[in-house]
């Protein structure tokens, strides 16, 4: 099997209409943000693929790279430095360098949505997004999904009903057939963070727990 380079929303997507709005309004207030859909960030050819939920807005949609400039990158990024999965200093710029080591990030839903809150229509709709991605990580052997939104875009993007797979801190899914295995975590967000629900040891311990399925020791 090649990889290949998967399908990407252009820059002036058009199949959301709430988020088309938000984006020119966005345009008229931060004309030097990037304001667009996020590309993914990291090698295509990594074993495993996080999936958050959609950029913030003065964050990833400011930056154009994913949890860039987010307070939930401030989690994200350092957790995966150290298990391994990335090099360099992250400096929350799209340029300062830092790089993804065997492992991608991408979002169920490329734009950034009015007060953080995707809705189902944005959900279905970038969905093809996230089939690709997957098609195309010939290598992935892991998920981690942040958040609820994000374990069922997985879960649906690959052809099961949301009532067969919970949503579950750390939780490991076994899918059938081969497919990736699917680690849940809480959203690495500041609401989480803040309240408690999520702390720095069990956020850890989901990238533990996928360093264990992959045999990579940590
Ligand atoms: N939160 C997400 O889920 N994704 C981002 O890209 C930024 C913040």
């Amino acid at each position: 099997m090649t990889s290949f380079t998967p399908s990407m929303p252009d820059h002036d997507c058009t199949l959301c209409p709430r988020l088309v709005a938000f984006r020119h309004d966005n345009q008229e207030k931060y004309p030097d943000f990037f304001n667009g859909p996020v590309p993914s960030f990291g090698p295509i050819l990594a074993s495993i693929l996080v999936v958050g939920l959609a950029p913030g807005l003065k964050g990833a949609n400011c930056t154009g790279r994913p949890f860039t400039g987010d307070y939930a990158g401030d989690l994200l990024y350092p957790t995966l430095k150290t298990f391994g999965f990335a090099s360099g200093d992250f400096g929350a710029r799209a340029d300062d360098g830092f790089e993804l080591l065997n492992c991608r990030i991408t979002n169920a839903v490329r734009c950034v949505p009015p007060q953080n809150k995707t809705i189902a229509q944005e959900e279905t709709a970038c969905r093809p997004f996230l089939i690709d991605e997957m098609k195309a990580m010939i290598n992935l052997k892991a998920i981690v999904a942040l958040g609820g939104v994000g374990h069922n875009a997985v879960i649906q993007t690959l052809g099961f009903k949301k009532s067969q797979w919970k949503f579950g801190h750390n939780v490991r899914h076994e899918l059938p057939d081969g497919l990736p295995v699917l680690f849940d975590s809480y959203h690495c967000s500041r609401y989480n963070t803040n309240t408690g629900r999520l702390t720095e040891d069990m956020f850890h311990d989901v990238f533990r727990s996928v360093c264990h399925e992959l045999n990579l020791g940590v």
